[in-house]
């Protein structure tokens, strides 16, 4: 039972992770068919300012409207085009100061952090996994932390 215990206040990860985006692009494509990077009206607007156009046009040119259940819960993610973010051009993200959250806080995200995941899935397609600075377990918890916040 202590054992347990323990384990459950030390994750896997709890030594730390080194990670650093290397630019690859290869996060901005669709996985197994999952193509949604979230963007709130924030993000949306500094994007918008990055790309120079106004709000609007952004909205309506790279943006979809997802209704979920609940009648007013509507969220807008990033139009992807042939299974790319329509954020990337010529590999890189032209928004990059600017990515959504979901992105600045990839691969700390809380499905990722399943030690099979992130061992069989993430860890082998994402050639910055042990590179860069270490990422301590305060800051890969404060990154789930900011992942989940709507
Ligand atoms: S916004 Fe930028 S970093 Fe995020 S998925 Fe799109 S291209 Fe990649």
């Amino acid at each position: 039972m202590a054992g347990k215990a323990a384990s459950a206040k030390s994750p896997w990860y709890r030594d730390g992770i080194r990670f650093e985006c290397t630019g690859c692009g290869g996060c901005c494509r669709a996985r197994n068919g999952y193509e949604y990077v979230y963007v709130d009206p924030a993000e949306a607007r500094a994007i918008a300012r990055r790309l120079g156009i106004p709000l609007r046009r952004f909205v309506d040119e790279y943006l979809i409207e997802q209704h979920d259940d609940a009648p007013f819960d509507v969220q807008m993610h990033l139009r992807f085009d042939d299974g790319a973010c329509s954020m990337l051009k010529d590999g890189k993200c032209q928004v990059y100061e600017q990515r959504p959250k979901q992105c600045r806080t990839w691969p700390f995200w809380r499905e990722n952090m399943v030690k099979k995941v992130w061992d069989t899935e993430i860890a082998p397609q994402t050639p910055g996994v042990g590179r860069g600075r270490l990422w301590s377990r305060a800051e890969i918890e404060a990154a789930i932390a900011e992942d989940e916040r709507s």
